[in-house]
């Protein structure tokens, strides 16, 4: 039954897929801050007005030139938390269906990553995706039960820190030892399984329980842009969701996997100090991030050969499809295959950082290019500015 189901989702997926693109690329720009020192007339970025280009362009000057960009959704700095969850609220909805999703939030340190993807997660108005995402989870899942579905929820949380992975959340469940300081490895086990050694995964059924989850990943991600050498700035965020459903009367099953991830700061090393461990983590960074646009780039070209293992953060999605669970054993990449990716590219309107903002647009215009084939559809591209040759 179970490999019955899967045959025929997939098959569905496929005809979906065929359709469009499954990596998508929304822009945000945040607000001027008071911290950013500048008046409003120094607001670099601006939003075009034309037909075409309406909630989808965004232009940046630079010494007087002006480079236009656009995306599959462009969020100005009005857009509230709600407005930018309702626009992701379906993707997050494909996760109870079964479906692998990836979220990610690129861009430099101060570029509203941490907002968008966790805000305050005690305030009704400035949660981020995160908070509403569980939100929308447990209500969904309520509404199910009706039809007779059954789900149970696994949230993990960690960090990838110079090519280490934290837990974040060891010592939380009570009946386990305290892994404080201990490192985790990706592992294979007798039966064939990868996983991530030790990781705490927390049974969720009550959201009483999600809060305090929530607020301990806050905690790790605290919000501010005045220390750009912040520890949070320097790692990446993960947090999974991983939802089983059975249904009771149908026997249908389904096992879903939502990734939100918090990027490290994109920035380049001029900008954060280029010594010593600073030094060691910046590269750290440009590797993980370019093994990231490395993979994106290797699965819409079809390559044969993903470089998934080039960085803990790649094998870590590559990864985290894996299931095993008392009923089934699940295993299929977060990443390609026929998940969904959705990736943020946060920037700041401030002209101290159009240097870096630029370098962001450019790096998702050409992630926003690959799901439709085009290489090169973007202008104020040049094609010697990648990521990829960063670092
Ligand atoms: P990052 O995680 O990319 O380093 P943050 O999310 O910490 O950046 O944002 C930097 C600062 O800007 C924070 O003080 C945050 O509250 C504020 N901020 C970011 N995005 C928005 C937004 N859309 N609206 C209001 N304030 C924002
Ligand atoms: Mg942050």
């Amino acid at each position: 039954k179970v490999v019955e189901g899967e045959k025929l989702r997939k098959k569905l997926h496929n005809t979906i897929l065929e359709l469009k693109g499954n990596i998508r690329v929304f822009c945000r720009v945040r607000p001027l801050l008071s911290e950013d020192g500048v008046g409003a007339e120094a607001n670099v970025v601006s939003f075009p007005s034309s037909m075409e280009a309406q909630g989808r362009g965004i232009d940046l000057a630079q010494n007087g030139q002006k480079h236009s960009f656009t995306f599959d959704k462009v969020f100005t700095p009005e857009a509230s938390q709600e407005d930018v969850f309702v626009e992701i609220s379906q993707l997050v909805q494909s996760a109870l269906d079964g479906y692998k999703v990836c979220i990610f939030a690129y861009g430099q340190t101060g570029s509203g990553k941490t907002h968008t993807m966790m805000g305050n997660p005690e305030s009704a108005e400035n949660k981020g995706l995160i908070p509403r995402t569980l939100e929308q989870v447990f209500e969904t899942r309520q509404s199910l039960q009706a039809q007779g579905w059954k789900y149970e929820m696994q949230v993990s949380m960690l960090e990838i820190y110079n090519e280490t992975i934290r837990d974040l959340l060891s010592g939380f469940d009570a009946s386990r030892p305290e892994n404080g300081g201990k490192q985790y490895t990706i592992k294979h086990d007798a039966n064939g399984h990868t996983h991530v050694s030790d990781l705490t995964v927390v049974d969720v059924q009550s959201s009483s329980k999600v809060s305090s989850l929530l607020r301990r990943a806050a905690q790790s991600r605290s919000v501010g842009k005045t220390q750009m050498n912040e520890n949070s700035s320097r790692s990446h965020f993960v947090f999974t969701l991983r939802i089983s459903g059975v249904n009771e009367s149908t026997e249908q099953q389904v096992q879903g996997v939502l990734n939100l991830i918090d990027l490290a700061g994109s920035e380049r090393l001029s900008k954060s100090g280029s010594t010593g461990d600073r030094l060691k983590e910046t590269q750290a960074i440009n590797k993980s991030l370019s093994s990231l646009s490395d993979v994106i780039f290797a699965l819409a070209k079809k390559e044969e050969h993903v470089p998934f293992r080039n960085s803990k953060l790649t094998y870590l999605l590559q990864i985290a499809g894996t299931f095993i669970s008392d009923r089934c054993m699940f295993n299929q990449p977060c990443l390609g295959g026929d998940s969904k990716t959705l990736m943020f590219v946060n920037v700041a309107p401030d002209p101290s950082s159009t240097g870096e903002s630029l370098c962001s647009l450019r790096f998702a215009a050409r992630v926003n290019a690959c799901e439709i084939g085009i290489p090169r559809r973007q202008t104020g591209m040049r094609s010697s500015d990648s990521r990829l040759s960063m670092g």
